[in-house]
Protein backbone atom coordinates (compact mmCIF):
# COMPACT_ATOMS: atom_id res chain seq x y z
CA UNK A 1 0.00 0.00 0.00
CA UNK A 2 0.86 3.62 -0.22
CA UNK A 3 1.46 3.79 2.96
CA UNK A 4 4.79 1.83 3.23
CA UNK A 5 7.04 3.58 1.47
CA UNK A 6 6.74 7.09 2.69
CA UNK A 7 8.69 9.22 5.72
CA UNK A 8 5.56 9.08 8.03
CA UNK A 9 6.90 5.88 8.88
CA UNK A 10 8.65 5.66 12.04
CA UNK A 11 11.56 2.96 11.58
CA UNK A 12 11.67 1.69 15.01
CA UNK A 13 14.49 -0.32 14.97
CA UNK A 14 16.08 3.13 14.13
CA UNK A 15 14.23 4.99 17.20
CA UNK A 16 15.83 2.12 19.37
CA UNK A 17 18.99 2.44 18.03
CA UNK A 18 19.04 6.10 19.17
CA UNK A 19 17.75 5.96 22.46
CA UNK A 20 20.13 3.04 23.11
CA UNK A 21 23.17 5.41 22.47
CA UNK A 22 21.63 8.17 24.12
CA UNK A 23 21.02 5.62 27.14
CA UNK A 24 25.00 4.74 26.91
CA UNK A 25 25.91 7.96 26.84
CA UNK A 26 24.03 9.49 29.80
CA UNK A 27 24.16 6.47 32.35
CA UNK A 28 26.90 3.38 30.45
CA UNK A 29 25.43 0.50 30.09
CA UNK A 30 22.52 -0.50 28.46
CA UNK A 31 18.93 -0.64 29.04
CA UNK A 32 16.95 -3.42 30.78
CA UNK A 33 13.33 -2.88 29.60
CA UNK A 34 11.26 -1.02 27.29
CA UNK A 35 7.51 0.48 27.76
CA UNK A 36 5.36 2.49 25.21
CA UNK A 37 2.14 4.36 25.59
CA UNK A 38 0.50 6.24 22.61
CA UNK A 39 -0.91 8.88 22.24
CA UNK A 40 -4.70 9.79 20.71
CA UNK A 41 -6.35 11.71 18.98
CA UNK A 42 -10.27 12.33 19.60
CA UNK A 43 -12.64 11.25 16.43
CA UNK A 44 -15.79 13.22 18.28
CA UNK A 45 -16.35 14.26 21.73
CA UNK A 46 -14.82 17.39 22.36
CA UNK A 47 -14.47 18.36 25.79
CA UNK A 48 -17.05 15.98 26.43
CA UNK A 49 -14.81 13.41 28.91
CA UNK A 50 -15.02 16.27 31.85
CA UNK A 51 -19.30 16.35 31.30
CA UNK A 52 -19.29 12.51 31.79
CA UNK A 53 -20.32 12.19 28.62
CA UNK A 54 -18.93 9.95 25.35
CA UNK A 55 -15.99 9.86 23.57
CA UNK A 56 -14.69 8.52 19.94
CA UNK A 57 -10.94 8.19 20.70
CA UNK A 58 -8.20 6.79 18.69
CA UNK A 59 -4.94 5.42 19.80
CA UNK A 60 -2.52 6.32 17.50
CA UNK A 61 0.60 4.73 16.43
CA UNK A 62 2.31 7.35 17.44
CA UNK A 63 3.80 6.97 20.90
CA UNK A 64 6.38 7.74 23.78
CA UNK A 65 9.00 5.02 24.58
CA UNK A 66 10.71 4.81 27.92
CA UNK A 67 13.94 2.53 28.08
CA UNK A 68 14.72 1.76 31.65
CA UNK A 69 17.80 -0.08 33.84
CA UNK A 70 16.77 -0.51 37.84
CA UNK A 71 18.80 0.65 40.38
CA UNK A 72 19.77 -0.40 43.71
CA UNK A 73 18.83 2.70 45.45
CA UNK A 74 15.70 4.91 45.24
CA UNK A 75 17.36 7.37 43.08
CA UNK A 76 15.41 8.53 39.50
CA UNK A 77 17.07 9.29 36.97
CA UNK A 78 15.84 10.45 33.31
CA UNK A 79 16.32 12.15 30.43
CA UNK A 80 13.82 13.73 27.32
CA UNK A 81 15.42 13.31 24.16
CA UNK A 82 12.17 15.84 23.01
CA UNK A 83 13.43 18.42 25.62
CA UNK A 84 16.64 17.65 26.13
CA UNK A 85 16.58 18.56 29.75
CA UNK A 86 16.95 15.82 32.60
CA UNK A 87 15.11 15.08 36.09
CA UNK A 88 16.78 13.18 39.27
CA UNK A 89 14.87 12.73 42.04
CA UNK A 90 14.75 9.55 45.38
CA UNK A 91 11.60 8.26 45.51
CA UNK A 92 11.47 8.28 49.18
CA UNK A 93 10.64 12.23 49.10
CA UNK A 94 9.08 13.52 45.99
CA UNK A 95 8.72 17.26 45.86
CA UNK A 96 7.16 19.14 43.27
CA UNK A 97 9.71 21.18 40.69
CA UNK A 98 8.79 24.61 40.39
CA UNK A 99 11.27 25.07 37.78
CA UNK A 100 10.15 22.79 34.89
CA UNK A 101 7.16 21.66 33.90
CA UNK A 102 7.72 18.60 32.58
CA UNK A 103 8.83 17.52 35.47
CA UNK A 104 5.96 17.43 37.28
CA UNK A 105 4.63 15.01 34.79
CA UNK A 106 7.22 12.75 35.66
CA UNK A 107 6.88 13.07 39.19
CA UNK A 108 3.32 13.22 39.66
CA UNK A 109 3.22 9.43 38.53
CA UNK A 110 5.48 7.31 41.23
CA UNK A 111 4.59 9.84 43.97
CA UNK A 112 0.70 8.34 43.11
CA UNK A 113 2.09 4.94 42.56
CA UNK A 114 3.51 5.49 46.01
CA UNK A 115 0.58 6.92 47.72
CA UNK A 116 -1.12 3.61 46.71
CA UNK A 117 1.23 1.00 48.72
CA UNK A 118 2.65 -0.04 45.60
CA UNK A 119 6.54 -1.48 45.87
CA UNK A 120 8.62 1.43 43.63
CA UNK A 121 12.11 0.46 42.69
CA UNK A 122 14.96 3.37 41.17
CA UNK A 123 16.10 3.55 37.47
CA UNK A 124 18.01 5.29 34.85
CA UNK A 125 15.43 5.86 32.19
CA UNK A 126 15.77 7.97 28.63
CA UNK A 127 12.29 8.80 27.22
CA UNK A 128 11.42 9.75 24.08
CA UNK A 129 8.61 10.18 22.23
CA UNK A 130 7.21 10.61 18.47
CA UNK A 131 3.83 12.07 19.77
CA UNK A 132 4.39 16.10 19.09
CA UNK A 133 4.37 17.77 22.81
CA UNK A 134 1.48 20.56 23.51
CA UNK A 135 0.11 19.92 20.22
CA UNK A 136 -3.49 18.05 20.69
CA UNK A 137 -2.50 14.42 20.87
CA UNK A 138 -1.85 14.01 24.72
CA UNK A 139 1.52 13.58 25.01
CA UNK A 140 1.13 14.10 28.70
CA UNK A 141 -0.68 10.70 29.31
CA UNK A 142 1.32 9.07 27.01
CA UNK A 143 4.56 9.76 29.24
CA UNK A 144 2.51 9.20 32.38
CA UNK A 145 1.53 5.90 31.20
CA UNK A 146 4.18 4.73 29.62
CA UNK A 147 6.57 5.55 33.23
CA UNK A 148 3.63 3.52 35.22
CA UNK A 149 4.40 1.14 32.76
CA UNK A 150 8.05 1.38 33.65
CA UNK A 151 7.71 1.14 37.02
CA UNK A 152 4.96 -1.68 37.00
CA UNK A 153 7.80 -4.20 35.45
CA UNK A 154 11.00 -2.80 37.64
CA UNK A 155 7.78 -3.43 41.03
CA UNK A 156 6.63 -7.00 39.92
CA UNK A 157 3.23 -6.21 39.96
CA UNK A 158 0.77 -5.61 37.31
CA UNK A 159 -2.08 -3.05 37.64
CA UNK A 160 -5.52 -3.36 35.28
CA UNK A 161 -5.39 -0.83 32.39
CA UNK A 162 -8.44 1.00 33.66
CA UNK A 163 -6.87 1.80 37.17
CA UNK A 164 -3.50 2.87 35.94
CA UNK A 165 -5.48 5.34 33.56
CA UNK A 166 -6.96 6.53 36.78
CA UNK A 167 -3.68 6.74 39.17
CA UNK A 168 -1.92 8.49 35.81
CA UNK A 169 -5.13 10.77 35.54
CA UNK A 170 -4.46 11.69 39.46
CA UNK A 171 -0.94 11.94 39.04
CA UNK A 172 -1.65 14.84 35.92
CA UNK A 173 -4.12 16.66 38.13
CA UNK A 174 -2.35 16.82 41.57
CA UNK A 175 1.48 17.04 39.90
CA UNK A 176 0.89 18.72 37.21
CA UNK A 177 -1.83 20.81 37.95
CA UNK A 178 -4.38 19.76 35.07
CA UNK A 179 -7.28 19.26 35.92
CA UNK A 180 -8.12 16.56 32.71
CA UNK A 181 -10.37 14.21 31.80
CA UNK A 182 -9.72 10.44 32.14
CA UNK A 183 -9.70 11.00 28.25
CA UNK A 184 -6.00 10.96 27.65
CA UNK A 185 -4.82 8.47 30.26
CA UNK A 186 -7.69 5.85 28.91
CA UNK A 187 -6.71 5.77 25.95
CA UNK A 188 -2.89 5.86 25.89
CA UNK A 189 -3.95 2.55 28.30
CA UNK A 190 -6.99 0.89 26.24
CA UNK A 191 -5.93 1.10 23.21
CA UNK A 192 -5.84 -2.44 20.72
CA UNK A 193 -4.62 -2.65 17.43
CA UNK A 194 -6.39 -1.39 14.45
CA UNK A 195 -9.05 0.19 16.42
CA UNK A 196 -11.49 2.93 17.93
CA UNK A 197 -12.40 3.32 21.10
CA UNK A 198 -15.92 4.41 22.09
CA UNK A 199 -15.86 5.41 25.77
CA UNK A 200 -18.81 6.40 28.11
CA UNK A 201 -16.50 8.61 30.90
CA UNK A 202 -19.38 8.23 33.60
CA UNK A 203 -18.86 4.65 33.90
CA UNK A 204 -15.44 4.22 32.07
CA UNK A 205 -16.69 1.47 30.11
CA UNK A 206 -15.11 1.18 26.23
CA UNK A 207 -16.24 -0.67 23.44
CA UNK A 208 -14.24 -1.12 20.17
CA UNK A 209 -14.98 0.46 16.91
CA UNK A 210 -13.83 -0.96 13.76
CA UNK A 211 -13.57 1.60 11.27
CA UNK A 212 -14.41 0.74 7.90
CA UNK A 213 -11.20 -0.27 5.76
CA UNK A 214 -11.64 2.18 2.89
CA UNK A 215 -11.46 5.45 5.55
CA UNK A 216 -8.03 6.83 6.98
CA UNK A 217 -7.97 8.83 9.60
CA UNK A 218 -5.06 11.52 8.97
CA UNK A 219 -4.18 14.18 11.72
CA UNK A 220 -3.39 17.78 9.87
CA UNK A 221 -1.32 19.33 12.47
CA UNK A 222 -1.77 23.39 12.21
CA UNK A 223 1.59 23.91 13.46
CA UNK A 224 0.48 26.75 15.93
CA UNK A 225 0.51 26.73 19.44
CA UNK A 226 -2.54 26.36 21.36
CA UNK A 227 -2.91 28.85 23.94
CA UNK A 228 -4.28 27.05 26.40
CA UNK A 229 -2.70 28.52 29.64
CA UNK A 230 -5.02 26.64 31.45
CA UNK A 231 -7.17 29.61 31.70
CA UNK A 232 -9.70 28.71 28.82
CA UNK A 233 -9.80 24.95 29.59
CA UNK A 234 -10.55 26.02 33.05
CA UNK A 235 -12.97 28.49 32.26
CA UNK A 236 -14.97 26.19 29.75
CA UNK A 237 -14.83 23.57 32.81
CA UNK A 238 -16.39 26.26 34.78
CA UNK A 239 -19.33 27.08 32.70
CA UNK A 240 -20.51 23.58 32.01
CA UNK A 241 -20.25 22.71 35.82
CA UNK A 242 -22.19 26.42 36.63
CA UNK A 243 -24.84 25.30 33.44
CA UNK A 244 -24.89 21.55 35.57
CA UNK A 245 -25.44 22.86 38.82
CA UNK A 246 -28.40 25.56 37.68
CA UNK A 247 -30.22 22.37 35.85
CA UNK A 248 -29.69 20.28 38.75
CA UNK A 249 -28.13 17.80 37.28
CA UNK A 250 -24.19 16.26 38.54
CA UNK A 251 -22.84 16.73 34.92
CA UNK A 252 -24.29 17.74 31.37
CA UNK A 253 -24.18 13.88 30.54
CA UNK A 254 -27.50 13.73 32.78
CA UNK A 255 -29.23 15.90 30.60
CA UNK A 256 -32.28 14.31 28.78
CA UNK A 257 -33.12 15.62 25.58
CA UNK A 258 -35.75 18.46 26.45
CA UNK A 259 -34.30 19.24 29.54
CA UNK A 260 -31.96 21.95 28.07
CA UNK A 261 -34.67 23.52 26.24
CA UNK A 262 -37.08 23.83 28.86
CA UNK A 263 -34.16 25.40 31.59
CA UNK A 264 -32.29 27.47 28.85
CA UNK A 265 -34.05 30.69 30.30
CA UNK A 266 -32.23 30.00 33.55
CA UNK A 267 -28.87 30.12 31.66
CA UNK A 268 -26.46 33.14 30.91
CA UNK A 269 -26.20 33.03 27.20
CA UNK A 270 -22.55 32.09 27.33
CA UNK A 271 -23.57 29.47 29.45
CA UNK A 272 -26.53 27.90 27.33
CA UNK A 273 -23.85 27.99 24.41
CA UNK A 274 -21.53 25.74 26.22
CA UNK A 275 -24.31 23.53 27.43
CA UNK A 276 -26.08 22.92 23.80
CA UNK A 277 -22.58 21.95 22.35
CA UNK A 278 -21.73 19.56 24.97
CA UNK A 279 -25.45 17.44 24.60
CA UNK A 280 -25.48 17.63 20.93
CA UNK A 281 -21.41 16.78 20.75
CA UNK A 282 -21.99 14.27 23.20
CA UNK A 283 -24.96 12.64 21.31
CA UNK A 284 -22.99 12.53 17.87
CA UNK A 285 -20.45 10.17 19.50
CA UNK A 286 -22.42 6.98 18.81
CA UNK A 287 -23.64 7.99 15.37
CA UNK A 288 -20.07 8.97 14.06
CA UNK A 289 -19.13 5.30 15.58
CA UNK A 290 -21.95 3.75 13.48
CA UNK A 291 -21.03 5.93 9.81
CA UNK A 292 -17.45 5.07 10.71
CA UNK A 293 -18.14 1.60 10.86
CA UNK A 294 -20.86 0.91 8.19
CA UNK A 295 -18.98 3.57 6.01
CA UNK A 296 -21.76 5.89 5.73
CA UNK A 297 -20.00 8.56 4.06
CA UNK A 298 -23.06 11.34 3.90
CA UNK A 299 -23.85 10.83 8.08
CA UNK A 300 -19.49 11.18 8.38
CA UNK A 301 -19.66 14.75 6.43
CA UNK A 302 -22.81 15.79 8.50
CA UNK A 303 -21.68 14.84 12.21
CA UNK A 304 -17.95 16.21 11.12
CA UNK A 305 -19.77 19.10 9.90
CA UNK A 306 -21.69 19.85 13.20
CA UNK A 307 -19.33 19.54 15.69
CA UNK A 308 -16.79 21.85 13.41
CA UNK A 309 -19.69 24.09 13.55
CA UNK A 310 -20.46 24.03 17.33
CA UNK A 311 -16.65 24.41 18.65
CA UNK A 312 -16.34 27.45 16.53
CA UNK A 313 -19.66 29.50 17.20
CA UNK A 314 -21.02 27.54 20.34
CA UNK A 315 -18.11 26.26 22.52
CA UNK A 316 -15.52 28.83 20.68
CA UNK A 317 -12.23 26.69 20.83
CA UNK A 318 -11.32 27.41 17.03
CA UNK A 319 -8.37 29.63 15.84
CA UNK A 320 -7.86 30.90 12.91
CA UNK A 321 -5.11 28.55 12.31
CA UNK A 322 -7.97 26.16 13.05
CA UNK A 323 -10.02 27.62 10.18
CA UNK A 324 -7.76 28.02 7.53
CA UNK A 325 -6.95 24.31 7.78
CA UNK A 326 -10.17 23.48 8.38
CA UNK A 327 -11.02 24.91 4.60
CA UNK A 328 -7.84 23.18 3.40
CA UNK A 329 -9.08 19.53 4.24
CA UNK A 330 -12.27 20.52 3.04
CA UNK A 331 -11.05 21.38 -0.03
CA UNK A 332 -8.34 18.57 -0.41
CA UNK A 333 -9.17 15.22 -2.76
CA UNK A 334 -11.11 12.06 -0.72
CA UNK A 335 -12.09 14.13 2.06
CA UNK A 336 -15.03 12.77 3.66
CA UNK A 337 -15.14 14.94 6.75
CA UNK A 338 -13.21 17.06 9.20
CA UNK A 339 -13.27 18.68 12.60
CA UNK A 340 -11.22 19.55 15.50
CA UNK A 341 -9.10 17.64 18.10
CA UNK A 342 -8.11 17.80 21.21
CA UNK A 343 -8.86 20.21 23.52
CA UNK A 344 -8.92 23.25 20.50
CA UNK A 345 -6.92 26.39 20.44
CA UNK A 346 -4.90 25.39 17.64
CA UNK A 347 -2.96 22.25 17.41
CA UNK A 348 -4.26 19.32 15.48
CA UNK A 349 -7.31 18.97 13.61
CA UNK A 350 -8.36 15.39 12.04
CA UNK A 351 -9.86 14.47 8.92
CA UNK A 352 -11.48 11.28 7.50
CA UNK A 353 -10.01 10.62 4.08
CA UNK A 354 -11.26 7.87 1.34
CA UNK A 355 -8.43 5.58 1.48
CA UNK A 356 -7.56 5.23 -2.04
CA UNK A 357 -6.56 9.14 -1.92
CA UNK A 358 -5.00 9.57 1.31
CA UNK A 359 -1.75 10.41 -0.61
CA UNK A 360 -3.35 13.10 -2.72
CA UNK A 361 -5.14 14.67 0.26
CA UNK A 362 -1.38 14.84 2.26
CA UNK A 363 -0.35 16.80 -0.53
CA UNK A 364 -3.11 19.32 -1.62
CA UNK A 365 -3.42 20.09 2.24
CA UNK A 366 0.39 20.68 2.74
CA UNK A 367 0.58 22.92 -0.34
CA UNK A 368 -2.64 24.81 0.15
CA UNK A 369 -2.03 25.19 3.89
CA UNK A 370 1.76 26.38 3.28
CA UNK A 371 0.42 28.63 0.51
CA UNK A 372 -1.98 30.19 3.16
CA UNK A 373 -0.09 30.43 6.24
CA UNK A 374 3.74 30.30 5.29
CA UNK A 375 3.81 27.33 7.46
CA UNK A 376 4.61 23.85 6.29
CA UNK A 377 1.72 21.50 8.13
CA UNK A 378 2.47 17.98 9.21
CA UNK A 379 0.07 15.62 8.03
CA UNK A 380 0.27 11.89 9.83
CA UNK A 381 -2.09 9.10 8.85
CA UNK A 382 -2.75 7.16 11.86
CA UNK A 383 -4.33 3.70 12.76
CA UNK A 384 -5.32 2.35 15.73
CA UNK A 385 -2.40 1.06 18.23
CA UNK A 386 -2.28 -0.30 21.22
CA UNK A 387 -2.25 0.82 24.81
CA UNK A 388 0.72 1.41 27.40
CA UNK A 389 2.85 -1.84 27.47
CA UNK A 390 6.56 -2.91 28.40
CA UNK A 391 8.31 -4.64 25.61
CA UNK A 392 11.64 -6.33 24.48
CA UNK A 393 13.31 -5.20 21.43
P1 LIG B 1 -0.48 17.37 25.13
O1 LIG B 1 -0.75 16.36 26.17
O2 LIG B 1 -1.69 17.68 24.30
O3 LIG B 1 0.69 17.05 24.26
P2 LIG B 1 -0.03 18.96 27.47
O4 LIG B 1 0.17 20.40 27.70
O5 LIG B 1 -1.16 18.28 28.17
O6 LIG B 1 -0.14 18.74 25.89
O7 LIG B 1 1.28 18.16 27.90
C1 LIG B 1 2.50 18.48 27.32
C2 LIG B 1 3.57 18.52 28.39
O8 LIG B 1 3.86 17.19 28.87
C3 LIG B 1 4.88 19.04 27.87
O9 LIG B 1 4.95 20.45 27.89
C4 LIG B 1 5.87 18.41 28.86
O10 LIG B 1 5.89 19.13 30.05
C5 LIG B 1 5.23 17.05 29.13
N1 LIG B 1 5.75 16.03 28.21
C6 LIG B 1 5.04 15.27 27.37
N2 LIG B 1 5.84 14.43 26.65
C7 LIG B 1 7.09 14.66 27.06
C8 LIG B 1 8.37 14.12 26.70
N3 LIG B 1 8.51 13.18 25.77
N4 LIG B 1 9.46 14.61 27.34
C9 LIG B 1 9.33 15.56 28.28
N5 LIG B 1 8.16 16.11 28.65
C10 LIG B 1 7.05 15.68 28.05
MG1 LIG C 1 -2.10 16.53 27.78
Amino acid sequence: STLQSVEWTVDSRARARRITEQFRQEFGGEPALWARAPGRVDLMGSHTDYNLGFVLTLPISKDTWIAARPREDDLVRMRSMNLSAADEFHLGQIDRADDAKWRNYIRGVPAILRQEGLALKGCDAIVHSTVPLESGLSSSAALECALATVFEALGGWRLLPQRKAQLCQRAENEFAGVNCGILDQYSACLGLDGCALLLDCRNLSTRTVHIAENIHVVICNTMSRRRLSGGEYAQRRAECEQGAAILGVKALRDLAPGDLAAGRHQLSDTVARRCEFIVAESARVELLAQALSGDDRKAVAALCAGSFAGAKDLYEIVSPAMETMMACMLGAPGVLGARQAGAGFGGCMVALVDAAQTSAFRASVIDSYSRSTQKAPEIWPVTGARGAEAFHL
